[in-house]
């Protein structure tokens, strides 16, 4: 029998609208779930997704896609990359699985709702196959670590970590719900296939594709190129559904979405990707520092993406970017200080050499964040580590859940940016985090930061023991310094001597 090409039939074929008899259009398609924002069925009908495939080839490539992911995993099963590798590696393996493989769940439900309530038809068909992708993506990168619970139960957190109220759970729960499973199918468009996916995931499947080939993990190289092969095609469905709401006078509501989605998206790139790419990342294996990533993909390819939409920059634009200088090695600070919170061991990236670098790439880092690695490296050489590890809980922020910093030293900048809301004060890392809040206060005003709930008596006893058991975190599981402090050494009887600018 001839088989017909795919160009002569897909377009017929992937017009499958229809007119409900036994419901009204508002029932099948309501607005909750749809988002279809009054713009009517036949603007959505001119949906082009820029990305076509047929189910029959999109089951032939994925499965030529795992066959070489799993495929490169079990022919270096018994290479001793575990073994070799640098302690900071592991790290980024553990952080990156906890947060990212049960987000991959989220992701499906998220394209699931696109599936069932899209508008358009071509997007519910392009969701399937995207619905279908974050399934493989959850699967795999549970998969692959748990051949490592065995040497390590820190990869148990791959599963457990969006189980628990450990404080990065709550954090990227908090982000997802807010931005993939609490929105209509409209919404996800925009906030997680444009915003997240263009925008930001990049960033962490390529850039660390990248390290990890430097770092001679080709397993996780392979597993997580695969991954952003899929990303690369489903992030696709955003844009031609911007375009329907631009063009039908809804640019300002759709400018909203995209504003709050890079907002948060940011947030959890700079203290998942942050750590990772400067200071995780051994020295000789990194490829560009965060900040010069973040201006490639963000500044560089995003920025222009919006523009080309008919978007506008967000008006936080220009302080987001200045933050490219600091955020991350604020978290960075406080993850290693607070690291019995948290699944992995943070390697404090902290050799001469190290800082050398990192003055290089962000100069003045040693007279901010420099200082207070100072002090810890002194208390460390002092034989004081209980001066190194916290007692209590910093300040939380209510949107982005994670602890309001900013820049030490001599360039202090920290503050809050509290809110006094029906009653109830807030507290916000920055303008751009109270100013989502504003947006809809109703969506956001009841959830409960960590330390929130610490005051209100939840986590008892009320001392760092009663929140790591709050946060699920067993012995064996507590972090701590990656390389058990063997760099401290390197400042014995040899004085950190600073570079002259
Ligand atoms: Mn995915
Ligand atoms: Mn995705």
């Amino acid at each position: 029998m001839a088989i017909l090409q795919r160009s002569e039939w897909y377009d017929l074929a992937r017009t499958t609208n229809w007119t409900p008899k036994y419901v009204t259009d508002s029932e099948l398609f309501p607005e909750e779930m749809s988002g279809a924002r009054d713009v009517p069925a036949e603007k959505w009908e001119s949906y082009d997704e820029p990305y076509k495939v047929s189910y029959a080839e999109y089951v032939k490539v994925q499965r030529e896609k795992d066959a070489g992911a799993y495929s490169v995993k079990a022919a270096l099963e018994r290479s001793q990359m575990f073994e070799d590798a640098d302690p900071g590696w592991l790290s980024i393996l553990k952080a990156h699985y906890g947060a990212i493989a049960l987000g991959e769940y989220a992701a499906m439900s998220a394209e699931a709702r696109m599936v069932r309530f899209g508008r358009a038809p071509g997007m519910r068909n392009m969701a399937t196959f995207g619905m279908m992708d974050e399934n493989r993506h959850g699967q795999i990168q549970l998969y692959f670590p748990h051949e490592y619970c065995k040497k390590d139960r820190q990869f148990d957190w791959a599963h457990k970590a969006y189980h628990t109220n450990e404080w990065g759970a709550i954090a990227a729960r908090h982000t997802f719900d807010d931005l993939f499973m609490a929105r209509s199918a409209t919404e996800i468009a925009v906030m997680l296939t444009f915003a997240f996916e263009t925008g930001f995931t990049n960033m962490q499947f390529l850039g660390l594709a990248a390290d990890a080939a430097e770092a001679g993990d080709y397993t996780f190289s392979s597993l997580i190129s695969s991954i952003q092969t899929d990303e690369s095609r489903h992030a696709q469905i955003g844009a031609p559904a911007l375009q329907i709401l631009i063009e039908n006078g809804k640019k300002e509501d759709a400018q909203k979405l995209v504003d709050i989605a890079i907002a948060r998206a940011w947030r959890i790139f700079a203290v998942l990707t942050g750590p990772s790419m400067d200071y995780y990342t051994p020295l000789e294996h990194r490829k560009q520092s965060f900040k010069e990533f973040m201006q490639e993909w963000i500044v560089g390819q995003f920025e222009r993406s919006l523009l080309d939409m008919g978007l506008s920059l967000p008006w936080y634009w220009n302080q987001m970017v200045d933050e490219f200088d600091y955020q991350h090695h604020a978290y960075h600070l406080g993850i290693w200080f607070w690291r019995p919170t948290v699944w992995w061991n943070p390697a404090a990236g902290m050799t001469p050499e190290c800082r050398d670098w990192l003055e290089e790439k962000y100069p003045g880092w040693n007279d901010t964040f420099g200082k207070c690695w100072d002090v810890i490296i002194d208390n460390l050489l002092a034989g004081r580590p209980e001066l190194t590890v916290p007692e209590t809980l910093p300040i939380v922020c209510n949107m982005s859940q994670i602890p309001i910093c900013a820049i030490p030293g001599d360039r202090w900048k920290v503050q809050d940016h509290p809110l006094d809301h029906e009653g109830r004060t807030y507290h916000f890392n920055s303008a751009i985090d109270r100013w989502v809040f504003q947006q809809n206060p109703a969506r956001y005003r009841d959830h409960m930061t960590l330390v929130d709930r610490f005051l209100a008596g939840h986590i008892q006893p009320m001392n760092l023991m009663g929140a790591l058991q709050y946060m699920n975190l067993a012995p064996g599981e507590i972090g701590d310094d990656a390389h058990q402090y063997a760099w401290v050494e390197r400042y014995r009887n040899h004085p950190y001597q600073r570079k002259a600018a």
